[in-house]
């Protein structure tokens, strides 16, 4: 049997080599290029995205915590690796076991850094987090100088980089985005006239590498872009992305309802009709959304079915359409293609009033994953 159970998500590592190509395309030769592979790949499985992403032609990976930095190291990946925001002081010892370069945005932290490695006789880089108006972690950019001043004499530390996160890169001739820009540009001016010179200098996440070269620098962090997903609509029809994640189930069960009669939890949908349901074994556990009953469709033999009845933690419903036979077994398909139909991760994104990144992690919840 090739799958546990029948309900699965298959992953395209072919596509993750292309978008990075495409992405790196993007950029001046000599970019460097981090591949962000934070919540396990954005559910797409961390290792093996950072392995696609690193063959062709990544050179560092980004992720958001300690636990996920000593995983990948665990499975075998040895690339430069970097946590995007400031780990608990508590961690300094795995970080340094584990080769990772943190973020720095307070002062205690560096300090606990330069402590313990200069107790271990190591040099250790990091990279100082510059807030330039996102408002979310980073010295503020009027102060940042200042405190690339009093960090630079700390001894087993250098500031190897400094960078900074846009809140609007994925809107284009934006104010916010070049103000931005503007304090970034006078942050790094100021530092430099203090003689601190951050070897690498960075800003772009998918949105900014795609709609603003302005905003390159030596380095781009792309998250959304590798798995194939538009960070916005603004990036579509602007550079070719295959989406990577297909999330596919098997029919469990099929029956026939009666004029009136309701399906599932709450009896929410009453069937208008004599009709035909079938039960897919996955739901709001496997990251299909509660939010999508009744307001989703799945493939089955190339055609929509739409979802009826609240979708169950374990199950979800759908209607067969008149004309289409279905038995159990047959293969549906919840994200991807099925002949010649296609569903989109937004698609589901936009039912369920939310974004893709979202919609893409919570499909790691449960579900087996098959690497192609
Ligand atoms: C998650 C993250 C990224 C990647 O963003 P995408 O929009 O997925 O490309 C880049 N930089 C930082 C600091 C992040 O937290």
């Amino acid at each position: 049997m090739p799958y546990r159970r029948y309900a699965w998500v298959e992953i395209d590592s072919g596509a993750i080599a292309h978008n990075v190509a495409a992405l790196k395309a993007r950029t001046p030769a000599g970019t460097r290029f981090m591949a962000v592979v934070k919540a396990d790949g954005y559910g797409h499985g961390a290792a093996q995205t950072a392995r696609a992403a690193l063959g062709a032609g990544a050179d560092r990976l980004g992720v958001a915590t300690v636990e996920e930095c000593v995983s990948l190291r665990e499975a075998g990946v040895s690339a430069r690796l970097h946590i995007l925001s400031e780990p608990p002081v508590e961690s300094i010892p795995l970080l340094l076991e584990h080769d990772v370069v943190p973020t720095v945005t307070s002062r205690a932290f560096a300090t606990a850094l330069s402590r313990e490695a200069a107790r271990l006789d190591r040099e250790t880089s990091y990279h100082l987090k510059i807030d330039t108006g996102m408002n979310r972690i980073g010295v503020r950019a009027e102060d940042a100088a200042d405190m690339a001043i009093r960090l630079d004499g700390l001894p087993g530390v250098v500031m190897e980089g400094a960078f900074t996160h846009f809140a609007t890169a994925d809107v284009l001739a934006d104010w916010d985005f070049d103000r931005q820009m503007e304090r970034f540009g006078a942050a790094l001016d100021e530092m430099k006239t203090e003689g601190v010179r951050p070897r690498i200098v960075h800003a772009a996440n998918s949105a900014a590498t795609v709609l603003h070269p302005e905003a390159h620098f030596d380095l781009v962090r792309c998250g959304i872009a590798i798995y194939g997903l538009h960070p916005s609509a603004a990036t579509r029809g602007s550079i070719d992305l295959r989406p990577a994640m297909s999330v596919k189930s098997r029919v469990s069960f099929v029956k026939r309802v009666g004029l009136g009669d309701g399906v599932s939890y709450g009896l929410t949908w009453h069937a208008g009709a004599p009709t035909t349901i079938a039960t897919l074994p996955l739901g709001y556990a496997d990251g299909v959304h509660r939010l999508l009953s009744n307001r989703m469709d799945v493939l089955i033999g190339g055609r929509r079915c739409r979802q009826v009845g609240n979708v169950c933690m374990d199950q979800l419903m759908v209607e067969v359409p008149a004309g289409l036979e279905v038995s159990p077994g047959d293969e549906a398909v919840l994200v991807g293609e099925q002949g010649g139909e296609r569903i989109v991760m937004n698609e589901l994104a936009e039912a369920a009033g939310t974004i893709n990144y979202e919609m893409a992690c919570g499909f790691a919840l449960r579900m087996e994953r098959i690497h192609l």
